[in-house]
């Protein structure tokens, strides 16, 4: 669950899922934040393949407007821990449902390997802490 329930939560990590980055993406979510592509500008950044989603996984890529989620200030972030991958809920093995507006960066959406440099600056904006 995405924030604080004031009654803390439990995360649950399955069989596969067991590697730190996909970790530390679950506890962003209980600790804020959303996925990355959910900003209300990501349509600059990325294009969403409607058609090419499963059906009935179309709200996965559904966005929220700027009273319900924040930034924080920062930029739309391709390296984010919290950015989906090009292949995510895709029908087709072989077409994407979410790609770059710069190509470049279709290799780079959706990395699981730590957080970047703009989730931790979030973090640090979003709890307030000064980084050292
Ligand atoms: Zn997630």
């Amino acid at each position: 669950m995405v924030g604080d329930l004031q009654t803390g939560q439990d995360l649950s990590i399955g069989a596969g899922c067991d590697y730190r980055a996909i970790v530390e993406h679950e506890i962003l979510h209980a600790l804020g934040f959303y996925h990355e592509q959910s900003r209300t500008d990501r349509d600059d950044y990325v294009t969403i393949w409607w058609d090419q989603i499963i059906p009935d996984k179309e709200h996965n890529f559904l966005k929220y407007n700027d009273s319900f989620i924040t930034d924080l200030n920062t930029p739309y972030d391709y390296e984010s821990l919290m950015h989906y991958e090009p292949f995510s809920f895709n029908k087709n093995e072989s077409i994407p449902t979410i790609t770059a507006k710069i190509p470049e960066f279709d290799d780079i959406i959706g990395q699981r390997l730590d957080l970047s440099a703009i989730d931790l600056e979030r973090l640090n904006r979003m709890y307030n802490c000064s980084k050292s």
